[in-house]
């Protein structure tokens, strides 16, 4: 039996649920993966077995969802998520069904997912089963919902984004029907938690056709609902790709018209997306006003600088913009990076001075930092303690 996942720990629980008197089956991403050629960062099992059931076959599991029917097998030092077959109850809120139902047939586990190129399903021995010609919207590169468009939105309004994530992060094209749907009912993805778009907007903004997803997010009004509109198109076009996801939230604290304080807060990003965004924003605005000093390069990482200097070079009218080479040059000539690379430290001073300890210390590192920096003198022992000595007051 060939390999195709290059994980030999998913076809043996496969062919364990099946000893067992199960059915169980490769689904979802990893089988669109696999046919596009790619390779699948997480694989999905779908089993006919309930919950227990799968538990009872293997020594190793751990309950990750088992009100959702989802069990983690741990086999060859893999983690390897088993759903069983389940259809979803009534939506009342348009984010997450009411309950869910295991059943019997994977045709009714299909039914419930979102796009046809994700409704694929692959026996361990390489069969498709495609319920919803998924293949051939495949080949033809085509992101069509499962059944009716506006039903599958109503249920979960997610769905809409990950459409448009989608389209980003496989170049393809939203079927006509799906994407009046999503035109239609964009408003209703205020019903969905903040932490489900920002996972989805973290892989639009680094999809291999990020244009695409943001063009259709704009167009569709999903853009305004989640405070991500920009009339900056031609920024856009110029500043893309994004070098990560960063780059992308960074955009829309910046050239787009949002502040950084405004779109962490709506996003709930992490303290370093929040820390990355206000620092290229800092230095963005900078940049208007002088090119950057030895001190900005000292200060700011050099993601930060790169990415703030790509946005400045798409907003200003002058071209006198650095390339990142020479970024990275100026950056890496420095004297010292931090701190931490000078060589003498406050026992030193203590030791020349002959004094005890105290905040001067501090406040004297301070200043050799800034003369090594300013290469007032080198970093070296000889030539720091010539220039502190020289220099040295001390103040009570
Ligand atoms: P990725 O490559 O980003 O992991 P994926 O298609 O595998 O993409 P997952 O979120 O891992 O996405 O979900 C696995 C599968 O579960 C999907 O392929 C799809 O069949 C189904 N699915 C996930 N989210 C939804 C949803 N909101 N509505 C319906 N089906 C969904
Ligand atoms: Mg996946």
């Amino acid at each position: 039996m060939s390999n195709i996942f290059g994980s030999s720990a998913s076809y043996e629980v496969i062919r364990r649920l099946e000893i067992a008197g199960h059915e169980a089956v490769f689904v979802g991403g990893a089988v669109r993966d696999h046919l596009l050629g790619k390779t699948a960062k997480d694989i999905d099992i779908a089993t006919s077995a309930e919950p227990d059931e799968v538990k009872a076959v293997f020594n190793n599991t751990i309950d990750v969802g088992i009100a959702h029917g989802t069990v983690l097998v741990i086999i060859e030092q893999e983690a390897i998520e088993v759903t069983t077959f389940r259809t979803e109850g009534t939506y009342t809120d348009h984010r997450r069904p009411d309950n869910v139902h295991f059943v019997k047939t994977l045709r009714e586990d299909l039914l419930r997912r979102d796009f046809t190129i994700n409704a694929l399903a692959m026996t361990k021995c390489g069969q498709i089963i495609d319920l919803f010609e998924g293949e051939k919207d495949l080949k033809e590169r085509i992101i069509r919902a499962v059944g009716n468009p506006t039903e599958r939105f109503h249920e979960d309004a997610l769905r809409m984004l990950r459409a448009v994530r989608f389209s980003s992060v496989l170049d393809f094209d939203i079927e006509a029907g799906t994407l009046q749907a999503i035109h239609d009912n964009a408003h209703q993805i205020k019903y969905v938690s903040i932490e489900r778009v920002k996972i989805e907007l973290d892989k639009l903004f680094t999809g291999v056709n990020p244009l695409k997803g943001l063009n259709t997010l704009f167009s569709s009004q999903l853009g305004k609902e989640l405070s991500l509109s920009t009339n900056k198109t031609e920024e856009l076009k110029r500043v893309l790709p994004f070098r990560n996801a960063l780059e992308g939230w960074a955009f829309f604290a910046t050239i787009a018209g949002s502040t950084p304080a405004k779109l962490a807060n709506h996003f709930k990003l992490s303290n370093e997306e929040r820390n990355f965004i206000k620092t290229v924003h800092e230095i963005y605005s900078k940049r208007f006003i002088s090119d950057y000093t030895l001190n900005d390069y000292y200060v700011y990482g050099l993601p930060e600088l790169k990415c703030a200097e790509k946005f400045y070079g798409v907003s200003a009218t002058d071209s006198m913009t650095r390339t990142d080479l020479e970024i990275e040059d100026n950056k890496n000539s420095l004297p010292i990076q931090s701190k931490q690379d000078l060589v003498v430290n406050g026992r030193d001073l203590i030791e020349w001075t002959g004094l005890t300890g105290g905040p001067w210390t501090g406040k004297w590192i301070g200043k050799i930092e800034q003369a090594v920096l300013h290469r007032k003198c080198e970093n070296t022992l000889i030539d720091i303690k010539d220039w502190f000595m020289n220099d040295f007051k001390y103040e009570k």
